[in-house]
């Protein structure tokens, strides 16, 4: 079924009675061509790009919970294209383009928002390294603009310009920044996934990887085991334990990233921001809440949830940066399990078993590369070639010493 404006009319005026299911929910078979572990943002979007870019239809998407309901519906829903380095530059801004045609795409209304993002700056260093940045996103052919004091006030006049620790200068403006509504991202691919014959198996847990000779067979799962020529690792803050499975370790750690949201309010914050000095980040959804968090809690962990210090650590970042948050109550708060490397940015690659591939280490910033992680994952498992913007995501980066340092922190929480 397609959605449209005059479908909403006519089922309106009919009870809304002819809604089908957005997708199926097969049984599992014995054998597909490609099996892909975690239903997540990442591996729907890789199993959609490989049926609709790719033309492979016997694919499975294993999940072991309910799909959407791991980092991709737990996330604070950024979407940008403000990288420095080259490696993440290309890919970030590819994955942009996609996200500006995705509704189009996915017939589906993922709620993109490019209300533009602000990154606060606040000593002369730190504006020369953003005018850096700018300058670096304009060659990549993105957009970015460098604001002074008086710029940022005018559109944000809300926030303390004169807290006393880290008075604010100015900031870089990218327009083309954003938000959109984190589930319907998955629910997008996944039905656009199915419409192209993917099978989504939920409750499915994979709990082991079968090889022979040095090549992939299969997964066993919690329904039985599934033999593929092909599979895909895609499984965020689980990515060390299933890799496990196949005998690799990864240099990834899990951390644990915490959310929070505030009850409705009237409009009063249009854009993104990023007050990098204090770890504090917010938007306002379009229901009304203010959505904002901060940095890791500082250790590695396995629980989606998180801890009081942090809680109070990003309360008094908030309160730093615009102290009328003080009036908003916090709703709800949850944490996600983070793919932490250690250079901060992330890998698609083969791995050392044949017909095994892997796409991790999104860190905490996943969410906005959905797009282009499920493109390039689909290319290398279809072609065996790493896609052009995706040549530098390599595993072995770690060994080689050719790291991506985007952050220069990475998994270091202690240097965040
Ligand atoms: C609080 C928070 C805020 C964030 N904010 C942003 C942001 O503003 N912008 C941004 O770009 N990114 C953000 N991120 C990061 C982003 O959400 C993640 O990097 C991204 O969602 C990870 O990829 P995914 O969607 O595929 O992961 P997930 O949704 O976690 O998918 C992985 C799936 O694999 C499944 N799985 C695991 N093990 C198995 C197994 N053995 N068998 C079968 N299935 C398995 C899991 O159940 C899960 O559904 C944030 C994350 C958090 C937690």
């Amino acid at each position: 079924m397609r959605y449209s404006g005059f479908k909403v009319l006519t089922e309106g005026f009919s009870g809304n009675r002819g809604w089908t299911r957005a997708w199926r929910e097969p049984e599992p078979k014995a054998e597909y061509d490609i099996v892909i572990i975690g239903g997540g943002g990442h591996g729907l979007s890789t199993a959609y790009y490989l049926a609709r870019n790719h033309g492979l239809r016997n694919i499975a998407v294993l999940e072991k919970g309910y799909l959407g309901g791991g980092n991709v519906g737990r996330n604070t829903t950024i979407v940008r294209a403000n990288y420095f380095l080259p490696g993440n530059q290309e890919f970030y801004s590819h994955s942009l383009k996609l996200w500006e045609g995705l509704e189009a795409e996915l017939n589906y209304n993922v709620m993109h928002s490019q209300r533009g993002l602000i990154n606060l700056f606040h000593s002369d260093g730190q504006r020369d390294a953003f005018a850096r940045r700018g300058n670096a996103m304009i060659s990549q052919g993105d957009d970015a603009e460098l604001l002074d004091r008086a710029a940022v006030r005018r559109l944000l006049p809300y926030l303390d310009f004169d807290n006393a620790r880290f008075p604010v200068q100015g900031g870089l403006l990218h327009r083309r920044g954003g938000t959109a509504r984190h589930d319907a991202v998955a629910w997008g691919y996944a039905r656009g996934a199915d419409r192209l014959g993917v099978d989504l198996i939920q409750n499915c847990e994979v709990t082991g990887i079968d090889t022979a000779g040095g090549r992939v067979t299969g997964v066993q799962t919690t329904r039985g085991a599934i033999r593929a020529r092909k599979v895909g690792i895609v499984v965020a803050g689980r990515s060390g334990q299933v890799a496990a499975m196949a005998g690799m370790r990864l240099p990834v750690e899990s951390h644990v990233l915490q959310a929070f949201v505030t009850e409705g309010l009237k409009p009063a914050i249009d854009h993104v921001i990023s007050f990098g000095m204090g770890h504090f980040y917010i938007s306002q959804s379009d229901k009304g809440g203010l959505v904002f968090g901060g940095d890791l809690d500082f250790y590695a962990s396995y629980a989606a949830r998180g801890n009081l210090p942090m809680v109070e650590h990003v309360m008094e970042a908030g309160m730093t940066l615009m102290p009328m948050i003080g009036r908003a109550r916090v709703l709800r708060s949850w944490g996600g399990i983070m793919d932490m490397t250690p250079d901060g940015s992330p890998i698609i690659d083969r791995t050392p078993v044949e017909g095994l591939f892997i796409d991790c280490g999104w860190n905490y910033g996943g969410f906005k590369a959905v797009p282009a992680s499920g493109w390039c994952m689909a290319h290398l498992m279809a072609t065996g070639e790493p896609h052009e913007v995706a040549r530098r995501f390599r595993l072995d980066r770690f060994a080689t010493g050719h790291l991506l340092d985007e952050e220069g922190t990475g998994s270091q929480h202690n240097l965040h």
